[in-house]
C-alpha cells in the first residue's frame, strides 16, 4: 500500500459494538495496532483485560438513543453486539435472544444509516444454515448459498438470517456499504469459560483442567460426543474480519476452519495439550445439529486467504489461559475460606 493511503485509511473512526465481549475485545486491539481511532460500545467492560479502545461507552444497544450515541461521528461499524452463548444458552433462551438481538440489529443499522456511516460489517453465524443439511456427522461442508431454503435450528439462527437481509436491503435502498460474515465456532483466550454461556472448546478446557486438578481424570460430554464441528482461532477471526471489511465483497461469507472434528476428538486434543489421560462420561445435554463444517472455497477466492492457526496451536494457548484463570480462582477462594 502507498504510505499516503495507509494514513488515510487509519484516520478512520471505527465503532466496535460488543467490544466488551470475546471477539470484540480482540478486534479492538487488532484495529488499534493498525492505527485506527476506535470506540467500543457494550453493556459491560471487557472482563479479563483492559480495552485498547480510545473511547469505551457503556450503552444498551437495544435502545434507539444509545445506538445514535454509539454511531455518532463514526466512519465504519463492526457490529458484534449480541445476546448469545454456547449451545446450552442458545437452545434454552429463544424468546430472549430473538427479542434482544432483533432490537440491537434494527436500531444499530438504522442509527448508522442516519449518522452517515459509510461501511457496516455484521457478524452472522453458521447457525443460519438449515438443519436438514446437518443431520449426519460426516456432513458436506456448508457453502454460503446453502442458507436457503431457510430452516435454522434455533431462534438465534433466524435472527441472524433476518439481520443479514437487513444489511442487504440497507445497501440496496440506502447505499450503506455492508459486509456480512458467518463465523464457524471461534475460540481463544479472553473468552467466556464458565457460567453457562461458554462454548464447547472453553467448556472442555475448563472440565479437563478441573479433572487434572482434582485427580478424577474424568469429564462429562453432552450426548455421545460424535457430533462434529470446525473451530477457528481468534487471531484468524479478527484478521478475516478486517480483510472482509476492506474488501469489496458484499454477500455473506463463511469465516472458519474447514477441519471437522467430533467433540470427542476435540476433548482428546485438549487432554493431550493438558498431558492428561481422560475418561469421558456421556450425559444428556443439548448438542445442536449433528454435524457442521465450513466450505471455505469462497473465502479463499474472495480474500485470497484462509485461517492459518491449527486447532492444536490454538487450543494450547486457550487451555493454558483457562487453567491459569482457574488457578487464580482457586487461590482467591482459598484466601477467602
Ligand atoms: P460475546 O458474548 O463474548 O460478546 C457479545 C457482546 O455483546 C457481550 O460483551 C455483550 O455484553 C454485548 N451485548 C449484548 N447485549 C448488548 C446490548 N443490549 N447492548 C450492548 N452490548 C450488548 O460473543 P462473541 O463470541 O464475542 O460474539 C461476537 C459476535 O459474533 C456475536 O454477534 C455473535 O453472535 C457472533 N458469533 C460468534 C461466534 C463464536 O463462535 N464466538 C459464532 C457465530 C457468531
Amino acid at each position: 500500500m502507498i504510505p499516503e493511503l495507509r494514513v488515510l485509511e487509519n484516520s478512520k473512526r471505527v465503532l466496535v459494538t460488543g467490544a466488551g465481549g470475546f471477539i470484540g475485545h480482540h478486534l479492538v486491539s487488532y484495529l488499534k495496532e493498525r492505527g485506527y481511532w476506535v470506540r467500543g460500545a457494550d453493556l459491560k467492560y471487557p472482563e479479563f483485560a483492559p480495552t485498547a479502545a480510545d473511547e469505551f461507552l457503556i450503552l444498551d444497544l437495544r435502545r434507539w438513543e444509545d445506538c445514535l450515541t454509539a454511531t455518532a461521528d463514526i466512519d465504519e461499524v463492526y457490529a458484534l453486539a449480541a445476546d448469545m452463548g454456547g449451545m446450552g444458552f442458545i437452545s434454552s433462551h429463544h424468546a430472549q435472544i430473538l427479542h434482544n438481538n432483533s432490537l440491537i440489529n434494527l436500531h444499530t443499522i438504522e442509527a448508522a444509516h442516519q449518522n452517515g456511516v459509510s461501511r457496516y460489517l455484521y457478524t452472522s453465524s453458521a447457525c443460519v444454515y438449515p438443519e436438514y443439511l446437518q443431520t449426519t456427522t460426516d456432513v458436506v461442508p456448508l457453502k454460503e448459498e446453502d442458507a436457503y431454503p431457510a430452516e435454522p435450528q434455533d431462534a438465534y439462527g433466524w435472527e441472524k438470517l433476518i439481520a443479514e437481509r437487513l444489511c442487504t436491503h440497507y445497501r440496496e435502498d440506502y447505499g450503506l456499504e455492508t459486509r456480512i460474515v458467518r463465523f464457524h465456532n471461534i475460540f481463544g483466550p479472553l473468552g467466556t469459560w464458565d457460567g453457562g454461556r461458554e462454548k464447547a472448546p472453553a467448556a472442555l478446557c475448563r472440565k479437563i483442567a478441573a479433572a487434572k486438578r482434582d485427580g478424577s481424570h474424568e469429564i462429562e460430554i453432552w450426548g455421545d460426543g460424535e457430533q462434529t464441528r470446525s473451530f477457528c482461532y481468534i487471531s484468524d477471526c479478527v484478521t478475516g474480519l478486517y480483510k472482509l471489511m476492506r474488501s469489496d465483497y458484499r454477500e455473506p461469507l463463511n469465516l472458519g476452519q474447514d477441519r471437522m472434528v467430533s467433540i470427542n476428538e476435540l476433548a482428546d486434543i485438549i487432554a493431550n495439550v493438558a498431558d492428561l489421560q481422560i475418561g469421558k462420561r456421556h450425559v444428556t445435554g443439548p448438542q445442536g445439529v449433528r454435524g457442521r463444517n465450513s466450505d471455505n472455497s469462497r473465502l479463499r477466492q474472495v480474500l485470497e486467504w484462509e485461517p492459518e492457526v491449527s486447532l492444536e496451536q490454538g487450543l494450547a494457548v486457550t487451555y493454558a489461559w483457562i487453567e491459569d484463570k482457574m488457578s487464580q480462582q482457586y487461590a482467591t477462594e482459598a484466601r477467602a475460606a
